[in-house]
């Protein structure tokens, strides 16, 4: 028996969602809160909703110390506007307080003003709410009273919860897992593959039909071939004061000229990762995989097995599901903020995914495609977040191209290993991301407070 205590109830359509960068805990999350707190605005009687006459949103932790650059003053008011960041045209978080007047009013019965930067408040940096990214949206009456009030945590990859939240009700899914080992157990137990057992618990916890998840990872492998297309050919400056230039169509260009295949296919991959982590700087549209930061990973391992590796839509998908059984035991068993753990749960977990993605779709058993995992969540353990002057641009674009480098690398190890003497367990590198995610200085949490943040002038 495959015993589990706690199975995890994540849908693949949750860890992987499109939706526009720089951040899925400071942008695409920021914009869930707004969007929800909208709903529960529309939900309020029209008698109590107008004595609402301002709107506040109050900026804590990282999402306080690195807001700005990441554009979460922006993301929430958009979100507050009604748009949701599956739905939102690319860039128009980036633009909200240049639109007009009349296009920022929350078109509700509450008297508010348009929606401008006035409504953002980028308040403590040290709290005591339980999660770092934490912000509390606000409708005041005339004496500054809440009318209606809720602390949201954006606890990574865009997911959020809020004060008082519990999980929602869903199927039970019918291979339950909370380990890489339980999972091994249950292949072996059943005699099924991975990629048949994530999707027969997605169908029964999403209700989706066979077809329907199907389709549901086409569209994620065709935003993210989108976001590597276009990076690919845009060149000039990334919005922000560091002024950045994008690199990803030079790469792509020198690696198409290169007649040596090895060089042609490691600067393709760089061009690949580069392309979207260049793409998501900008505000584009991308997938969390499992955060924005570290969007180009997966993307470009997607990419060059399509396109370089020759492999079909069935080991794409199988892989891709595959990828999101990493990124959940690492949501579940340590974190994918990088304010939460550092850049190990972020372009860490992200390298140990597409390992995981390229050794199934190559057809390795389960203990080779988690070892695979493993061997590159284990090389990106203790990496800090410092993202200079708070913008997702040094280090995080070469970190993904580091990333999807490395989970290539990871993948060739574990399949010339025995994989009854390799040493250390996907389970066991998770939980020291956990550990040394909760030692680690909140300097080197996505404050911009410590490492390159400190060293490099903006
Ligand atoms: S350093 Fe890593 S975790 Fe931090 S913002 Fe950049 S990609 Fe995300």
């Amino acid at each position: 028996m495959c015993a589990v205590e706690r199975p995890i109830l994540t849908s693949i359509f949750e860890l992987f969602k499109p939706g526009p960068g720089p951040s899925s805990s400071h942008t695409i999350g920021p914009m869930s809160a707004g969007l929800d707190f909208r709903a529960l605005l529309e939900s309020l009687p029209e008698a109590e909703l107008g004595r609402g006459v301002r709107l506040t949103v109050r900026l804590l932790g990282s999402l306080s110390a690195t807001g700005k650059g990441h554009g979460t003053d922006r993301a929430v008011l958009t979100g507050l506007l009604g748009y949701a960041p599956a739905s939102c045209p690319a860039h128009l978080p980036a633009g909200v307080f240049s639109m007009p007047e009349r296009d920022r009013l929350l078109r509700l019965s509450a008297p508010v003003p348009p929606l401008g930067p006035e409504n953002v408040i980028f308040d403590r940096v040290e709290h005591t709410h339980p999660f770092s990214n934490t912000l509390i949206c606000s409708l005041l009456d005339a004496q500054d009273a809440p009318v209606l009030e809720r602390v949201y945590y954006s606890v990574g990859g865009g997911f959020i919860q809020w004060e008082g939240w519990s999980a929602p009700e869903r199927g039970k899914p019918p291979y339950p897992f909370d380990s890489a080992e339980t999972l091994c157990c249950l292949a072996e137990e059943k005699g099924l593959s991975l990629p048949s057992i994530l999707m027969a618990n997605e169908m029964a916890l999403s209700g989706k039909s066979r077809v329907e998840v199907m389709e549901g990872l086409d569209m994620l492998i065709e935003v993210m071939r989108r976001a590597v297309d276009r990076g690919s050919r845009a060149e000039g400056l990334l919005p922000g004061e560091l002024k950045v230039y994008r690199k990803a169509a030079r790469l792509a260009g020198r690696a198409d000229r290169m007649d040596d295949p090895l060089n042609r296919f490691l600067g393709l991959l760089n061009a690949y990762a580069f392309a979207v982590a260049e793409e998501n700087a900008a505000g584009g549209i991308i997938v969390t995989a499992p955060t924005c930061g570290s969007a180009g990973v997966m993307a470009a391992m997607l990419t060059i097995m399509e396109g370089y590796l020759g492999f079909g839509p069935e080991a794409v998908r199988g892989g891709l599901m595959v990828a999101a059984a990493v990124g959940f035991l690492a949501k579940r068993h340590a974190g994918i903020a990088g304010a939460e753990v550092g850049c190990q749960g972020e372009v860490g977990v992200a390298s140990a995914m597409a390992a995981a993605m390229l050794a199934q779709a190559r057809g390795y058993a389960p203990a080779v495609v988690f070892n695979a995992a493993e061997i590159a969540l284990e090389h990106h353990l203790g990496l800090t977040c410092d993202p200079v002057g708070g913008y997702v641009q040094i280090p995080c674009i070469e970190r993904n191209a580091m990333g999807a480098l490395k989970a290539y690398n990871a993948c060739l190890v574990a399949a010339a290993e025995e994989t009854d003497k390799h040493r250390v367990s996907l389970d066991q590198a998770i939980r020291a991301m956990g550990e040394t995610g909760q030692d680690m200085n909140a300097k080197y949490k996505e404050t911009s407070q410590g490492g390159l943040a400190a060293s490099v002038d903006c």
